[in-house]
């Protein structure tokens, strides 16, 4: 497997780029070498636009049932190296292979892949009458370039390359240099099914080249795709102005649940620790804070401690590991510190000290309120704030007050009660009785300082165009 790993090579106009140099990738389970990967710069960039520039003509004039056709052949080419892709993102992204980790990570972008071949924004006919006839089209931008963080590599390259290629643009992929290893192996795949120069590949190692930076200024890219963090997200930008870039950016958030007192505190603690914890917290959409009623404020804690307390965590190729470690060290810092202010003034119903390497046990902590860092800073891992309200309106104040919203959850057997305060949250997604679902049809995206422009069903797709209208 390593030969393999440090062969993944960089791809324009369909041909592998050989880089001077590659670097080195950690696998965050056993802090050792995940493998190497190719360290480009300027020089493989303008390549890899050069091939996908080269490549736009002939793919926007393919006919739609022949895009759709090669989309649904990526997604058949993911589905048949599902546990080579699997086993890479273990490697380097460290999150298990069984349960809600690697393979279930792939099965989503076979998942989407297939959902978003199957989509299509035909012509429509806005007036047809004796006064004339008006047609709207949707055209693809051109370039499309896609940069992506380190917590979901292949899936989220999933969600921003097929309806890139399904509604008519080529594309260039940036993986985060944490995790290169199987995004930079799913464009090699792709490669296998798709024409030359439709999607291409670059990389760059951290701190020497900011291949995102030159991206997003690059005069031959129509639009960047971005899913990362705020700070990022805002540099994207400003760098891309000059150029105007059309833009998504998918960004950080700080998800609020607010558990309602007519809830059942044991019904609920499974989808509130998954809601929480999946990968590790280190997910966008992951509840990062939990409002709980006091009617039921003890017993929810007690359930949601029980059911966590079941949950086993270890290094991702283990069969019994349920939660990985955290990704990197940064990130692995910055939750200690988090839990650490936390402590100091809450009560650690869970977890709460770091563990070996960059292993950290699922962390409860009670009793904080909005001045802790822990509830209005993105933790991005494994450590979920609870706050104790007595007021409904007063925790809606409370989740509403960040000035991020990208999702949010709502706890009740009342779901008619549940839904109307949804309504009232100010974030993009909001579900009831469980939490950070997202599915291919459904338009995801934030508000606020999380984003603008969303992804997944038709309203994703049309990101991708440019409309024209045509009067005749
Ligand atoms: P990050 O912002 O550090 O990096 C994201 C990507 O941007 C990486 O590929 C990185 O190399 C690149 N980059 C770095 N500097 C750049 C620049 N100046 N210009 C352009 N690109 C640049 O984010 P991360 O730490 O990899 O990911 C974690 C963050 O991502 C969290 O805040 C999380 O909430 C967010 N996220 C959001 C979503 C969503 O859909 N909204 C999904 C997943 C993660």
């Amino acid at each position: 497997m390593k030969d393999i790993i440090d062969t993944i090579g960089l791809i324009a106009d369909g041909m592998r780029i050989e880089t001077t140099t590659r670097f080195r990738v950690t696998n965050p389970g056993t802090g050792g070498v995940a493998g190497h990967a190719p360290d480009g710069g300027q020089e493989e960039l303008d390549r890899a636009v050069a091939a996908a520039r080269g490549a736009f003509p002939a793919w926007a004039a393919t006919s739609d049932e022949e895009r759709a056709r090669l989309c649904m052949a990526v997604a058949d080419q993911i589905e048949s190296h599902a546990e080579e892709l699997a086993r890479l993102i273990t490697a380097e992204q460290g999150k298990p292979l069984g349960g809600i980790g690697s393979r279930w990570e792939v099965g989503g972008a076979v998942a989407w892949a297939r959902y978003t071949a199957g989509l299509s924004l035909p012509m429509q006919v806005l007036q047809d009458t004796p006064e004339g006839r008006v047609e709207m089209y949707r055209k693809p931008l051109g370039v499309v370039g896609s940069i992506t963080p380190w917590n979901f590599p292949v899936l989220i390259a999933v969600w921003h390359i097929l309806p890139a290629l399904r509604s008519g643009n080529t594309v260039v992929s940036k993986p985060s240099p944490l995790t290169p290893l199987a995004s930079l192996r799913l464009i090699e795949l792709m490669n296998e099914v798709l024409p030359a120069g439709v999607v291409n590949s670059v990389s760059a190692a951290d701190g020497s080249f900011n291949m995102g930076a030159a991206m997003s200024a690059h005069e031959g890219i129509a639009k960047i795709v971005f899913t990362g963090s705020c700070g990022t997200g805002q540099k994207v930008m400003r760098s891309s102005a000059e150029t105007m870039k059309r833009l998504t950016l998918e960004m950080g958030g700080n998800d609020a649940g607010i558990v309602l007192p007519d809830a059942d505190p044991k019904a609920i603690a499974e989808g509130l620790f998954w809601g929480a914890f999946i990968n590790n917290g280190q997910t966008c959409a992951a509840m990062k804070r939990l409002y709980v009623h006091d009617d039921i404020h003890d017993a929810v804690c007690e359930a949601l401690v029980a059911y966590a307390r079941t949950i086993k965590v270890g290094e991702g190729t283990q069969d019994d590991s349920v939660l990985g470690p955290v990704q990197n060290r940064a990130q692995f810092e910055k939750l200690s510190r988090l839990v650490a202010q936390a402590k100091e003034t809450g009560q650690v119903l869970l977890g709460g000290e770091p563990g070996e390497g960059l292993f950290y046990p699922p962390t409860i902590i009670a009793g904080l309120t909005a001045d802790d860092p822990l509830v209005y800073e993105e933790q991005f891992g494994p450590a979920l704030p609870i706050i104790r309200y007595r007021d409904v309106d007063d925790a809606l104040r409370q989740a509403n007050a960040l000035d991020v919203g990208l999702g949010g959850s709502i706890w009740s057997s009342d779901k008619e009660a549940a839904k109307a305060l949804a309504g009232r949250m100010e974030c993009g997604s909001v579900w009831i009785n469980s939490h950070g679902m997202i599915q291919p049809n459904a338009p995801f995206g934030g508000v606020k300082k999380s984003g603008f422009g969303v992804e997944f069903g038709e309203e994703g797709l049309k990101e991708y165009t440019d409309i024209q209208v045509i009067f005749a």
